[in-house]
Order: C-alpha cells, then structure tokens, then sequence
C-alpha cells in the first residue's frame, strides 16, 4: 500500500518548500492540491464565471478537464490539454482560489484526483484539509503553522528580494484575511485534524522542519 503523508495549514506556513524538500529526501512524489485549486480559478477567471451563480459554476465546472502530470518529481497542472502550470501563481488567480474553493463543486471536482493519485503513489500532498476529509487514514498527518507576523515577514521578503511592491502591514493583513477565510467556511474549513502533529515553524529552519518530518515518516514506516 502507498504511504502517505498529509502536510495541513495556513497560507505562508512553508508548506509547499518542506514538502518538496522532504518528499525528495524521502523520494516520494509531492503532491500540491493548491495548484488544483488555482488551476479551476485560472479557468473560472478565464471563463468569467460568476461563481455565486450555482447552475453557471457547475456548467463551467463540468466543461473543464483538469490533470496533474508528474515529471521529475515536478507536478505540471494541465487545463483542457494546455500547460498552464506558469500561470498558477498569478494574483487574481491566487484570489479566485481562495473563493471558489469555498464552492462544494469546485471541491467535489478535485477529490477524486487527489483521491486516485495518493491510492497509486507514495508521496506528500500538501493542502487545508488532506488530514480532515482528504486522506483520514493518512499515517502521518503534520499540521504546519507560524505565527502571523512571522508569515508576513517571509512574504515580505520573499517579494522586496524580487523587486515587488512590499508593504508589511497590507500583506499582514491580506494574511489574517486569507486564515479568516480558510479557517471559517463551511465546507472543509482549515483545522488541525486530531491524529495531525503539531509543528510550529516560526522559529524553526526550513531545514529543521524537513528534518523533523523525514524522521517522523522513517519512524512510521518502520
Ligand atoms: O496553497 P495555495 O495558496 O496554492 O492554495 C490556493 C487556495 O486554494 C487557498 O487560498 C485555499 O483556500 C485553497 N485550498 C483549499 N484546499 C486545499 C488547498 C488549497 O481550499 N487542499
């Protein structure tokens, strides 16, 4: 049976970084179930759903043909037979996700993607509610969290350093924005599942993070 390991938590925890870096430790597949969700924003922005049109979303739902293709250890996002993996990380697309995802379709949509691909590989899929409704029978479930201030602070960097518009208090406060959102839907909102680790990385390196969650998933697989 493939092994499985649930990495959960808010936007800006180090989720997506830790889990590429231990799955390639591990040599397991990693899995971003955020770039699913994006890539069903990039086609309801494409599309101009208005998503609070409940027949309108589930039509533009049921015309998009999403696949995740793994090359290299690298996931490439496929919207109706185009690579659309560059365009992902793209703002409005980011915001999109955040909203429609809150859409039971747009969930329905995704499960058994994100189903089918961790009953084939061993891997680590990263996400808000893999722990809780994705994948309960995970043997190892990690809920990856850091304070506010501390996330705001690395996405600040993160955009000074490429030369982007960089306001610490906005990007705060998109932030609390953001947890506020994931955390108080009503369908699979943010937690932490009961059987999930605990790992606070604001005073942690990403390089200690890794470490702690590879020698958890050697521990568990022993
Ligand atoms: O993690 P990332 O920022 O790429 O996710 C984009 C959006 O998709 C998030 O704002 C979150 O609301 C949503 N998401 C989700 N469930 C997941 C992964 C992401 O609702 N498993």
């Amino acid at each position: 049976m493939a092994f499985n390991i649930a990495i959960d938590g808010p936007a800006g925890a180090g989720k997506s970084t830790i889990a590429k870096k231990a799955a390639g430790e591990l040599g397991f597949m990693y899995v971003d179930t955020g770039a699913m969700y994006r890539t069903l924003a990039l086609g309801l922005v494409a599309a101009g759903t208005d998503i609070e049109d409940e027949a309108a979303l589930q039509r533009d739902l049921d015309a998009m043909k999403v696949e995740a293709v793994y090359q290299d250890g690298v996931q490439l996002m496929y919207l109706d037979g185009k690579d659309v993996t560059g365009q992902l990380r793209r703002e409005e697309v980011g915001n999109m996700a955040s909203l429609s995802s809150a859409k039971s379709p747009v969930r329905a949509k995704l499960l058994s993607l994100q189903r089918d691909v961790a009953a084939k590989y061993d891997l680590i899929m990263d996400g808000r509610d893999i722990g809780t409704m994705i994948l309960p029978d995970a043997p190892l479930k990690i809920y990856l969290t850091a304070s506010v201030e501390v996330r705001a602070k690395r996405r600040y960097d993160e955009l000074c350093a490429k030369g982007e518009e960089c306001d610490l208090a906005k990007i705060e406060k998109e932030i609390r924005e953001r947890d506020w959102r994931d955390m108080n839907r009503d369908i699979a909102p943010l937690k932490q599942a009961e059987d999930a680790i605990l790992v606070d990385s604001s005073y942690m390196s990403i390089e200690e993070v890794t470490q702690r969650i590879v020698s958890l998933a050697r521990e568990r697989m022993e």
